[in-house]
């Protein structure tokens, strides 16, 4: 298990970013991961993880949290509207909204419960057409829609495309992220974490490098 190494990494790029320890959140992304690896992590102490799918995670925290105590969760996959019910009970954060008819059912639910995950607007920086995210240019106005809802937009998150620089998505991820009064930005994954420290990250989301890789049934 690399979890530690991981962690020293984490701590270490921190330190050279000039930030305060502890200023950034590690995410281990389990999601397909089989469960003796999760289990090891939970035992060497770890409380974050991610997952891409409502049904997996549901079928593996509620009874891993009984076993642990208290495990934050955050979903950092594309969310149906229909899950978003199953979603709001499950996860303490949502990483993915990104499109009005999501918002308005989170708000929904929020008025329903009287509670929300915390939440980051997903924004498709590189414009890829695959992917999923608002717009560079239609950020702000969504944004401010979210808002209006009162919802409790936390921050912005990005998945740079594969084949470019992160820094460059980091850099206009952190902009936009400042221009909107918004403090939490989650961006970096195993192989570009530490540009993402650099660049003001507050929530890193990292799988492979901490689990090895994952083999999709
Ligand atoms: C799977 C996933 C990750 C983790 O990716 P690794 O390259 O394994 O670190 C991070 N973010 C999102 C949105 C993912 O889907």
């Amino acid at each position: 298990m690399s979890y530690s190494e991981i962690l020293a990494r984490v701590v270490a790029a921190v330190r050279t970013a000039g930030r305060p320890d502890g200023s950034v959140k590690l995410i281990a992304v389990s999601k397909v991961q089989p469960l003796d690896r999760v289990r090891a992590v939970l035992e060497a102490g770890h409380r974050l993880f991610g997952e891409n799918y409502v049904q997996e995670a549901a079928g593996k925290w509620p009874d891993l949290r009984v076993e642990f105590g208290r495990i934050d969760v955050h979903m950092i996959g594309p969310l149906q509207t229909n899950k978003a019910k199953l979603a709001v009970e499950l996860f303490d954060a949502i990483h993915t909204v990104d499109r009005p008819s999501l918002a308005e059912k989170l708000a929904r639910l929020a008025q329903d419960r009287g509670a929300s995950p915390d939440l980051f607007v997903q924004v498709n920086t590189g414009r890829e057409p695959q992917k999923a995210g608002i717009l560079p240019e239609d950020a702000d106005a969504f944004i401010a829609r979210c808002r209006a809802l009162d919802l409790p937009i936390h921050g912005l998150m990005c998945i740079p495309p594969e084949d470019e620089d992160s820094s460059a998505h980091f850099a206009i991820l952190a902009e936009m992220a400042r221009r909107n009064g918004l403090s939490g930005l989650s961006m970096g994954m195993s192989a570009d974490f530490e540009a993402a420290i650099a660049a003001g990250a507050t929530h890193i989301r990292v799988g492979s490098a901490i689990f090895g890789a994952r083999t999709y049934a």
